[in-house]
């Protein structure tokens, strides 16, 4: 369990997060709907230590790991897939999946996790001698997510995995977020435009203004919020 209190970042004196606190139990999915510039992506940064934060502190399976650096946070099993497509684009598709795993030895489980990885997208079995950069964009996310299972995290957060892709894709991608984290049980910090989706799939949910938790609850909760509806659902009245 992931336990985030007062956290609180800024940006050359501008306050991006102000004292936000959230929670990712065990086996859990929790979402994080915002705004453009509400502070999503940088509290992920601040999470995985890419940024310096002001206040906070940060526990990890009852560990305080407010300190630590985002190197020692990876090797704790907390994995981030950033904003965009992040693969090598000169290697394959099966180079990316082995570098996903360079931090492990077990070669046949290696070897079991990147049939996992195809049997979750089989387009990527199909691509497997194809260089990363010339995939279509979806399959680049699915790449990068692909990619950051093969490390086998103990914890997953990903930012706007559905950023830019095509309808049909962006229902796959959420099928595929639920489904690793019922069957692997792999606690999901996800941030979300796209809440409509993320909040059908979130056990839990906190909305985020200007650097502030605004609102909080199950996913259902928020759905049915009317402010949620009105302003992230683009469904109120
Ligand atoms: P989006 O959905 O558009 O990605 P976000 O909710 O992820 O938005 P952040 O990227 O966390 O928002 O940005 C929060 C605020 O901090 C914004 O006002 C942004 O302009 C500012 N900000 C982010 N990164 C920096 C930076 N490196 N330097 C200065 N300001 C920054």
């Amino acid at each position: 369990m992931l336990e985030v209190k007062n956290l609180s970042v800024s940006y050359g004196g501008i306050k991006a997060l102000k004292s936000i606190s959230i929670t990712v139990p065990d086996r859990q999915i929790v979402t994080l709907i915002g705004a453009n510039g509400a502070g999503k992506s940088t509290t992920l940064r601040a999470i995985s230590k890419l940024i310096k934060h002001d206040t906070g502190t940060i526990i990890y399976n009852g560990e305080d790991i407010t300190n630590i650096n985002a190197r020692d946070t990876v090797k704790k099993g907390i994995t981030m897939i950033p904003e965009g497509r992040h693969v090598f684009p000169d290697m394959t598709v099966m180079e990316n999946l082995r570098l996903g795993a360079y931090l492990r030895n077990d070669k046949k489980q290696i070897r079991e996790d990147i049939d996992y990885m195809f049997d979750l997208f089989p387009v990527l079995r199909e691509r497997s001698s194809q260089l990363a950069g010339t995939l279509s964009g979806g399959e680049q996310q699915m790449l990068a997510v692909s990619r950051a299972l093969m490390a086998r995290p103990k914890m997953l957060m990903m930012d706007e995995p559905s950023l830019g892709l095509a309808p049909m894709l962006v229902k796959d991608i959420f099928a595929i977020i639920e489904r690793v984290n019922k069957e692997d049980g792999l606690p999901i910090l996800l941030i979300e435009q796209n809440a409509n989706f993320a909040l059908k799939v979130a056990d839990y949910g906190y909305v985020l203004e200007t650097g502030t938790i605004q609102l909080e609850g199950t996913g259902d909760q928020l759905l049915q919020n009317e402010k949620v509806k009105e302003l992230y659902l683009g469904t109120g009245d």
